[in-house]
C-alpha cells in the first residue's frame, strides 16, 4: 500500500516535470514596462532605455522645432510588469505617446502692476526687454543728456510654465509693450505727402498723427519716414529725465533819443538791434516720450543783445536856408508838416507855420505875384513866380499887401497872417510849387 502511494506520487512529479518544462519552453517569463500617459495605458516596452529614448527623441525633436527648451505637459510613467510571455511594441508606444502629448516651456512672464503682460523665453530676455522699454524714450541727439530713465510701474518677472507659442520675441514684446496692441497701423511716406495729405487719406487729424508721432519735429516729412496711424497706449509708464541744451535768443531794447538836428517827424535808427545769444541747459521731464515739465538749471549768456538806438528829431523851425528861399516868417513854429494825411485821399500840401495874427509875412524869394485873391479854402493867399519853374504861395492871410503883375524882391513883406478860408487858427499855410507840382518847402532849409 506504501508502495503505490510513493509510486503514485513519483508518476505525478514526473507529470509535473514534464508540463513544466514544456511550459517552461513555450513561454520565457520577464519583465516589461507599461507606459501611461496621464493615467492612461499606452502599450508596453522593453526595458527602462527604450522608454527613456522615445520621451528624449520626442522631447529633442519638438526642441528643434520651437527652438525652446520644453517638457510634456502630461504625466508620462512606466511601470514594470512580470509577463510570462512578453511582447512589446515600441513604435506602438511612440504613436500612441506623440498622438496625445503636448509640451509646456518654462518662459518668464512680465507683469505691470500685477497684470501680466506677456511671456519671453529667458530671464535675461525679459530684462532686456524691460531695458529696451525704457530706453525707447531717451533722445539720441548730442544736446541732450540721460539723467535717469524707468518705468514708473511696479514690475516683475517670475517664471511661469506656458505653451510654447506663448513665447515673446524681444523685439515684438517691447513693441507691444510701447503700443499697447500687437499690430501698428503705419504709413511710409512717399514723395509729395504731407500731414495735410496722409491725414484726408488715412482719416485721421492732425491732432492725432502728431500724438502718435511725439518725434515729429517740424510738418516737413522725409521720404521714407515711417508714421504710427494709430496713438500709442503704452503698456507701462516711462519716466525719463534729460538735461537739454538749447540756444535761446534774448530780446534787444529799444531807446530813443532825440535831436534838433532832424525835422520833428523824421526818425531813423543809428543802431540796428541785435538780439543776444544764452545757452540754457533745461532738466526735462516725460512720460512716454511727451514733456511734463522742465526747469532751467543754468543759463549762459554767449552773447548780449544789442540795444536799438532810434534818433528822433524835435526840429520845428529851420536853423538856416539851404536853397533859394528865405523862411517866410521871422516867429514861430512848424504845426503841420508837407504829405501829412488829411483823409479824402488828400496829403498835405505845404507847411503850416504857426503864428499871431497880423505877422509879417516876407516873399521866400523875389519874383512876380501871378495871384493875389480870396479862395473858399486859401482864404487870402499870393502867389509869386519865381522864374525857372519855381513859385511860392501863401494862405490864410488876414491882409494881403502885393497886387498881381507887381515884382517883388526876396524878403519883402507881402501879406500878414491870418486864419481866412479853411483855417482853424492863425498860421501860414507855405508851398513851394516846381514845374506845377507841390513839393517838400523844408528840402530848401535845415532844421
Ligand atoms: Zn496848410
Amino acid at each position: 500500500m506504501k508502495k503505490k502511494i510513493w509510486l503514485g506520487c513519483l508518476i505525478l512529479f514526473l507529470l509535473m516535470l514534464a508540463t513544466g518544462s514544456a511550459a517552461y519552453a513555450l513561454y520565457q517569463p520577464g519583465f516589461v514596462y507599461r507606459v501611461y500617459i496621464d493615467g492612461k495605458d499606452v502599450g508596453t516596452v522593453a526595458n527602462l532605455s527604450e522608454y527613456t529614448n522615445i520621451l528624449e527623441e520626442m522631447l529633442r525633436k519638438e526642441e528643434a522645432q520651437v527652438g525652446l527648451s520644453l517638457k510634456f505637459s502630461q504625466d508620462i510613467s512606466a511601470k514594470r510588469e512580470l509577463h510570462l510571455k512578453p511582447e512589446t511594441d515600441q513604435s506602438q508606444v511612440r504613436a500612441a505617446l506623440a498622438a496625445r502629448a503636448s509640451y509646456s516651456t518654462l518662459g518668464w512672464a512680465i507683469v505691470v502692476d500685477q497684470e501680466p503682460l506677456l511671456c519671453i523665453a529667458t530671464e535675461g530676455q525679459a530684462q532686456e526687454v524691460l531695458e529696451q522699454v525704457s530706453n525707447c524714450f531717451v533722445h539720441d541727439a548730442s544736446n541732450y543728456t540721460l539723467v535717469s530713465t524707468e518705468i514708473a510701474d511696479p514690475v516683475e518677472i517670475y517664471p511661469e510654465e506656458v505653451l510654447p507659442e506663448e513665447i515673446w520675441e524681444v523685439e515684438a514684446a517691447v513693441d507691444y509693450i510701447l503700443q499697447g496692441r500687437e499690430k501698428t497701423e503705419t504709413y511710409v511716406v512717399a514723395k509729395g505727402d504731407s500731414l495735410w495729405s496722409i491725414s484726408r487719406s488715412a482719416n485721421i487729424s492732425q491732432t492725432e498723427l502728431k500724438k502718435a508721432n511725439p518725434s515729429l519735429s517740424s510738418n516737413v516729412l522725409k521720404t521714407g519716414q515711417v508714421l504710427n496711424l494709430v496713438v500709442a497706449e503704452p503698456k507701462v509708464n516711462v519716466q525719463t529725465v534729460e538735461q537739454v541744451k538749447a540756444y535761446e535768443s534774448i530780446g534787444y531794447s529799444t531807446s530813443t533819443r532825440y535831436t534838433a538836428k532832424r525835422w520833428y517827424y523824421q526818425s531813423t535808427v543809428v543802431t540796428k538791434g541785435i538780439p543776444g545769444k544764452k545757452a540754457v541747459t533745461y532738466e526735462v521731464e516725460y512720460l512716454n516720450g511727451i514733456e511734463t515739465g522742465r526747469k532751467a538749471l543754468h543759463t549762459k549768456v554767449e552773447s548780449n543783445p544789442v540795444t536799438k538806438v532810434i534818433e528822433r528829431g524835435t526840429s520845428k523851425w529851420p536853423s538856416a536856408a539851404s536853397g533859394r528861399f528865405r523862411w517866410p516868417l521871422n516867429t514861430g513854429r512848424i504845426t503841420d508838416r508837407f504829405g501829412s494825411y488829411r483823409g479824402r485821399g488828400h496829403t498835405h500840401g505845404g507847411v503850416d507855420i504857426g503864428a499871431g495874427g497880423g505877422t509879417p509875412i516876407y516873399a521866400a524869394a523875389s519874383g512876380t505875384v501871378v495871384i493875389s485873391q480870396y479862395g473858399p479854402s486859401y482864404g487870402n493867399y499870393v502867389k509869386i513866380d519865381h522864374g525857372n519853374g519855381y513859385a511860392t504861395l501863401y494862405a490864410h492871410a488876414s491882409s494881403r499887401l502885393v497886387n498881381v503883375g507887381q515884382w517883388v524882391s526876396k524878403g519883402q513883406i507881402i501879406a500878414r497872417v491870418g486864419t481866412t478860408g479853411n483855417s482853424t487858427g492863425n498860421h501860414l499855410h507855405f508851398e513851394v510849387q516846381r514845374n506845377g507840382t507841390r513839393i517838400n518847402p523844408l528840402q530848401f532849409f535845415k532844421p
